[in-house]
């Protein structure tokens, strides 16, 4: 089977790794851009996803780039706590979470694939059509340098992100992603440590939020990489670009009263050394992405917002998922309609429940009910709530440590055997 992958991220790589595990070798990926350059701040993988890499067998590899944050911890705009709850292997999952930068893990991704992958990564190849064949395969466009070219393979797997081409191709009235009206600025910076060095904070509201979380152990200097996302309503165009740098002042005069007694905000925005800002846009769910033998795959079928720091996981998940089905179902048809069976129902629950701000529902909660602050968070949303709060966002993501722990592997037997 000659598969084709449009796209060198997070997902089309993982999907590249995935197909060689399952025993489908004829794969090749081509991808927009001239270079891959690791572009990109932070990114989290959850356990479901670590659970993916662990059994490609690339966890280890992966692991060493970033930290496993033990604890992800809720506060409102004064610092006050919220809702704390342990992560990964404390959460009791039999896998980590782990906190990276985004473009290490493309640049790691990119050599793990390299190294298994029969063809070279097809760069500077921007996939501009797709045809279908009488005998059923399909017919990718790409333009390049050189000029266009066509390739032909028994399955096309649009991973090609946000803006993706090939769901344009499907859905050609749909535009661009809608926006819900929120501005993130995305940085890294280097900061004294905070709280136990290992916690994923958020603070803040539906208005206004700071997300922060290390990247890596502290210096002898005691200070930290951390990676962090600054969220504000203000005006924009909602235009999505990843790489839209600006300058750090204005951003840390919007937090400057967010000095808590155990993290100055402002000052961490400040000590950035480049901020890049982003609107906070994702895509509507769709009723179909399988066409012919093509299918859309990450980003390029379920774009979301990041508040549940889901996106790069869900991609990984869909990576493998889909590889199995391809390596196990008795045609190609059958495998890309199991695949979207078990992904795009799920997707859908997903996006619904991120738009509603998953987890951070409490925050929105304590703001409405508790615009100044608050003596004891128990009076304003009772334990119950928030427990049932949590809950329900990794139902709905599929990470809850039960169901994950215990669910089948996505490795097709054959592999196993191998
Ligand atoms: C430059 C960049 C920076 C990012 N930074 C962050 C970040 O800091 N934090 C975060 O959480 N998420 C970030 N993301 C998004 C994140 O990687 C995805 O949300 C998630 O990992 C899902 O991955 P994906 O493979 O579906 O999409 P992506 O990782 O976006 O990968 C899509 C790939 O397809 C390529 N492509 C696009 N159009 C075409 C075409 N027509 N033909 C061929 N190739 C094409 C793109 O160049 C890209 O390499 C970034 C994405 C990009 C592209």
């Amino acid at each position: 089977m000659k598969i084709i992958i449009i796209g060198a991220g997070i997902g089309g790589l993982a999907a590249a790794i995935s197909l060689h595990e399952a025993g489908l070798r004829d794969v090749t990926v081509y991808e927009r851009s001239a270079a891959i350059r690791g572009l990109g701040v932070g990114i989290n993988l959850l356990p479901h996803a670590l659970r993916e890499l662990t059994e490609l067998g690339v966890a280890d590899a992966i692991a060493e780039l970033g930290v496993e944050p033990r604890t992800l911890a809720y506060y409102n705009r004064f610092g006050q706590p919220i809702w704390s709850e342990p992560r990964g292997r404390d959460a009791g999952y039999r896998w980590p979470q782990l906190s990276v930068h985004r473009g290490r893990l493309q640049l790691a991704l990119r050599d793990l694939a390299e190294a298994r992958l029969a063809e070279p990564i097809r760069l500077g190849h921007r996939l501009t059509g797709v045809t279908t064949n009488v005998d059923g395969t399909e017919t990718a466009r790409f333009a390049t340098d050189a000029g266009p070219i066509e390739a032909t393979a028994d399955v096309i797997i649009g991973a090609d992100g946000i803006h993706s081409a090939m769901r344009a191709l499907r859905y050609p009235a749909e535009g661009a992603p809608p926006w819900s009206g929120l501005t993130l600025w995305r940085g890294v910076t280097r900061i004294p440590t905070f709280l136990d060095r290992r916690t994923m904070i958020m603070a803040g509201d539906g208005e206004q939020k700071f997300v922060a979380y290390p990247l890596a152990p502290a210096d002898a200097d005691g200070r930290m990489p951390v990676n962090f996302i600054a969220e504000r309503r203000v005006g924009g165009t909602g235009e999505a670009d990843w790489n839209r740098a600006v300058d750090p002042g204005p951003i840390a005069e919007m937090f400057d009263e967010w000095r808590f007694d155990w993290l100055d905000v402002p000052a961490a925005i400040a000590a950035a050394d480049e901020i890049l800002e982003y609107p906070m846009v994702d895509r509507d769910a769709l009723p179909q992405w399988t066409f012919g033998r093509t299918t859309l795959l990450g980003d390029a079928a379920h774009a979301m917002y990041p508040n549940g720091s889901n996106g790069g996981s869900q991609a990984i998940i869909d990576a493998r998922t889909l590889a199995f089905h391809l390596a196990t179902s008795e045609s190609i048809d059958a495998g890309l309609a199991a695949y979207e069976q078990a992904r795009r129902p799920a997707m859908t629950a997903l996006l619904a429940g991120t738009r509603a701000t998953g987890p951070e529902r409490v925050m929105q909660l304590a703001r409405e009910r508790a615009p100044q602050g608050f003596a004891d968070i128990d009076e304003v949303i009772p334990y119950a709530e928030r427990v049932q709060i949590a809950a329900d966002y990794k139902t709905a993501a599929g990470f809850l440590p039960e169901v994950l722990n215990e669910r089948p592997s996505l490795t097709p037997p054959s592999a196993v055997a191998r």
